[in-house]
């Protein structure tokens, strides 16, 4: 990746080399009005693009990839997520397929602590959404080419940019490997958590790597399965249990260490010491290990350039919150950008985006991070399993917990 780096952004030299009028003429038409573009086309990208289309700005996203996602990374969908699909009219493509969750479940691996209701929460709907995140990327691709009948160039990857104060001009390299330069009033960086933008625009990305490491499978529904989520609180470390379409039922383990090679019938044999429930392992569609870090960009805007979604920030997975945190970004940038004069010449001032968004970044990250450390090994697990099931019964705390699982009370931003 080429290196825009600040002495060189605003050098006369760097102006010079990046004059648009020598490039083709769609990509830099200077009297045209330039679209906003966003790089990458995963579930922050698209739902970037649906939002600043809903609010009439032409966008122009480029994704390196040829083809969607076919795993199923980020399943739940949590309520802020769910009224902003509405708000954006695609709620009901979702419904189609997803699996609406009222509630979950909690276990020892002995005896049922108890049970968590989200229909009691302080927010519409209240109810989370299972809905595999290769399918999500459908909807939202659909829903953003009905509206931006040519918005996505597939095949295409952003390979450099220049800050030029009053636009940003970009290198985007085709799928038929040729260069062109594109001029944007705005670029959205949300190419994940491995940016090349991010890097290339010198922010840094602090955080760290947790010591936890979790095996997961997709195995078919087992008699014993309750319909609704289960989370274990074992001995020996957490179990949870997901539904999925398709009856299939995604198990979430923790281990000691990273297992490189998992096999299937390892995964199965932990899910039955802790569980005793026993799952056909020669029926599991899908095994993976993963670690778990926290990291956050020590900047989410400069000047016209914008980190959103996992450029911007990971969080644990453990409580799914890390695609829904990208969405309520992305929602908060379209707003701001909306109320913005986006043709003024010099610099673009301060988002609310960036002066508000790190402390919504900084709750998430702390929740999930309390879900993680609830299932790992305790030398008072006895005692742990009692406060649960405290808690789970006694309706305040019961009630608060079910708003921290479903995203509830975040002050930031403001959804409809
Ligand atoms: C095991 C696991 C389970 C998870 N479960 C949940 C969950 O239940 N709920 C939840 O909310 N989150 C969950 N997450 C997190 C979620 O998967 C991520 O937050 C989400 O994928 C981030 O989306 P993104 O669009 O920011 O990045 P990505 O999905 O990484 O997409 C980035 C895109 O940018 C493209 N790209 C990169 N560089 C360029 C370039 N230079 N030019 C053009 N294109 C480029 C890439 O090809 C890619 O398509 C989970 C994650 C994991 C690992």
């Amino acid at each position: 990746m080429k290196q825009p780096s600040t002495q060189s952004v605003n050098s006369p030299e760097a102006r010079k080399s990046t004059q648009p009028s020598t490039q083709p003429a769609k990509a830099s038409a200077a009297t045209e009005k330039q679209p906003i573009m966003i790089a990458g086309a995963g579930p922050a990208g698209l739902f970037m693009g649906l939002c600043l289309a809903e609010k009439g700005f032409e966008v122009q996203i480029f994704e390196k990839r040829t083809e969607l996602i076919s795993d199923s990374r980020s399943l739940g969908i949590h309520p802020p997520s769910l009224r902003m699909l509405e708000k954006l009219g695609i709620l009901n493509e979702f419904l189609k397929k997803g699996i609406e969750v009222p509630m979950g479940w909690a276990h020892d691996g002995r005896d049922l602590l108890g049970s968590i209701d989200f229909s009691g929460i302080d927010q519409k709907p209240s109810y989370i959404l299972i809905h595999p995140q290769n399918e999500t990327e459908k909807i939202l691709k659909q829903a953003f080419i009905e509206r931006m009948p040519n918005g996505i160039q597939y095949g295409t990857s952003i390979e450099s940019f220049t800050d030029l104060e009053s636009e940003i001009a970009l290198e985007v390299r085709d799928h038929q490997h040729e260069l062109r330069t594109y001029h944007t009033p705005i670029l959205v960086a949300c190419d994940g958590k491995n940016s090349t933008l991010r890097e290339a625009a010198a922010i840094s990305y602090e955080g760290l790597n947790y010591p936890d490491t979790y095996l997961m499978g997709d195995f078919p529904v087992v008699a014993s399965d309750p319909k609704e989520p289960m989370v274990y609180i074992t001995q020996e470390g957490l179990v949870e249990s997901f539904p999925l379409p398709d009856g299939k039922r995604r198990w979430v383990v923790k281990t000691e260490e990273y297992i490189r090679n998992p096999k299937v019938e390892e995964l199965s044999q932990i899910i039955k010491n802790r569980t005793h429930v026993t799952l056909e392992a020669n029926h599991c569609s899908m095994i993976s290990s993963f670690g778990v870090q926290h990291r956050k960009a020590s900047k989410l805007q400069r000047n016209r350039l914008f980190l959103v979604g996992d450029a911007a920030h990971v969080v644990s997975p453990i409580g799914g919150q890390g695609m829904n945190l990208g969405w309520l970004g992305a929602w908060q940038l379209s707003e701001d950008l909306a109320s913005m004069n986006l043709e003024v010449t010099g610099p673009l001032k301060i988002t609310n985006y960036q002066r508000h968004f790190y402390a919504t970044i900084k709750e998430v990250a702390k929740r999930a991070e309390w879900n993680m450390k609830m299932g790992r090994k305790s030398l008072f697990h006895r005692l742990k399993v009692q406060i649960i099931r405290l808690l789970l019964s006694t309706p305040l705390t019961a009630k608060f917990l079910a708003g921290r699982f479903t995203m509830s009370g975040l002050s930031f931003p403001k959804l409809p």
